[in-house]
């Protein structure tokens, strides 16, 4: 036998970086080899993950809002942004989500659409880390379609007073800042649904944790439960108005997710290959038998597909060129793929693939979650069959 190939290596990847992109993959990878991987299966069996620490470690390595320039952020090119997804997703889609929601979309969110004394009081302490932010779209009915969403926003005076409930929110629990969208009172002045900028500790806000999670365990989830929240009038973000503000910073997120899948699936496929080199099944190891390798090569053109997919997709970010629709071919892709990869991998280590002894079953549980959040696979499918067929199949 001669000495095996990674992935990376067989598809010449790093042909496809710069030397700050690669320096930029390297060091998340390092910080995930020692500060994440030793914990995360721990995390992920208690359901939990030490927020306030992480945030404080995640931005000092200067994660959050990476890709934003100004007030602390790093102003790195978006596919540094992707190569940082993919690399903290290759540990848990968990991890992946904390930077995701805290970057692209609390963060997008009052850095895009925000005043300049909403971003000065928010961005430098949430790219420090020094406050956590969330982002509350869904509700309990209203997820696909968040244009349904019964969270409203009344005037009394100059003040707002927000009454609502959103579901499934990432961070919500632990967060120092909300994003809030909600539907203002249309013969109040401003139309349709807002943005506002929410601070936890204001009286009628709570977020009680959504447990029991099979998937994401080392991500926190909750609800906001908003009852007669008052707000000033300058809590609403002035920059949007309508459904393309959320929309936007899904956008940002959604790219994130085109490289973070592919990270979760070449770890699933780097542990198989690396399992496959050891486990002897019927007097040899089970990556000499041609079932294992067609698998292995399947599963590897996959992966390289998908990070060439990304990739250009990232270049057209970067040259301010990327619709959304570009976005929804590699966020359907890449995690539809990651998802097959992670339970094609499964199987590879047999029985110990359903302990968290490996990474394998807690990637494919993950990804679960991926496949639905920041659109599910159907709205991709039906953003994508707009486009090349020009009829709106959502309704
Ligand atoms: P539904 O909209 O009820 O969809 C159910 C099924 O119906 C899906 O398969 C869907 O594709 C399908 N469907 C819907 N419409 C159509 C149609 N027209 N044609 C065919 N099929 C259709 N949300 C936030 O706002 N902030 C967060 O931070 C956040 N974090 C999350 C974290 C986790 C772990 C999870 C699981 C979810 C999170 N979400 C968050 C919510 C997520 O965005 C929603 O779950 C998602 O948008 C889908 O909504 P839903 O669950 O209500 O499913």
């Amino acid at each position: 036998s001669t000495a095996p190939r990674s992935v990376a290596d067989l598809f010449a990847f790093d042909t496809l970086t710069d030397d700050e992109e690669r320096a930029i993959a390297a060091t998340v990878a390092d910080f995930g080899a020692k500060r994440l991987r030793p914990h995360v299966a721990g995390w992920f069996e208690d359901g939990t993950l030490p927020a306030r620490d992480l945030a404080l470690e995640l931005g000092e390595l200067g994660v959050f809002g990476m890709h934003l320039t100004g007030y602390g952020c790093a102003g790195t090119s978006a596919v540094s942004y992707g190569l940082a997804c993919l690399e903290l997703e290759a540990v848990d889609s968990g991890l992946r989500s904390f930077v995701s929601v805290q970057g692209s979309l609390a963060m997008f969110a009052i850095h895009a659409f925000g005043s300049d004394e909403q971003r000065q009081e928010w961005l430098p302490r949430m790219a420090a880390g020094r406050a956590i932010g969330c982002f509350g779209l869904t509700e309990p009915d209203f997820g696909s379609n968040p244009a349904g969403m019964r969270t409203a926003a009344k005037r009394d005076g100059d003040d707002w007073i927000l009454n609502g409930a959103k579901m499934w929110i990432t961070n919500a629990p632990v967060a120092d800042v909300a994003v809030v969208w909600a539907k203002t009172d249309l013969a109040e002045g401003a139309r349709g649904v807002r943005g506002f900028v929410v601070p936890t500790d204001i009286p009628g806000f709570s977020a009680p944790e959504i447990k029991h999670k099979m998937s994401l365990r080392a991500s926190i989830t909750g609800e906001i439960v908003l009852e007669d929240v008052r707000l000033p009038a300058s809590a609403m973000l002035p920059g949007v108005e309508g459904l393309r503000g959320p929309l936007s910073c899904l956008n940002e997120a959604r790219f994130g997710i085109v490289f973070g899948a592919i990270g979760a699936a070449r770890d699933c496929l780097q542990t198989a290959i690396e399992y496959a080199g050891t486990r002897e099944v019927f007097d040899k190891p089970l990556a000499g038998y041609q079932l294992t390798q067609a698998k292995i090569a399947d599963m590897a053109l996959e992966v390289g597909k998908g990070f060439l997919l990304a990739m250009h997709l990232g270049r057209r970010k970067d040259a301010g060129e990327i619709a959304p629709e570009q976005v929804s071919l590699g966020k359907l892709n890449n995690v539809r793929e990651a998802i097959e990869i992670a339970r094609e991998c499964r199987t590879i280590l047999g029985a110990n693939g359903i302990t968290l002894e490996y990474p394998v079953i807690r990637h494919a549980n993950n990804l679960e979650s991926v496949l639905t959040y920041e659109g599910t696979s159907e709205m991709h499918q039906l953003m994508i069959g707009k486009a090349l067929t020009g009829w709106d199949a959502f309704r």
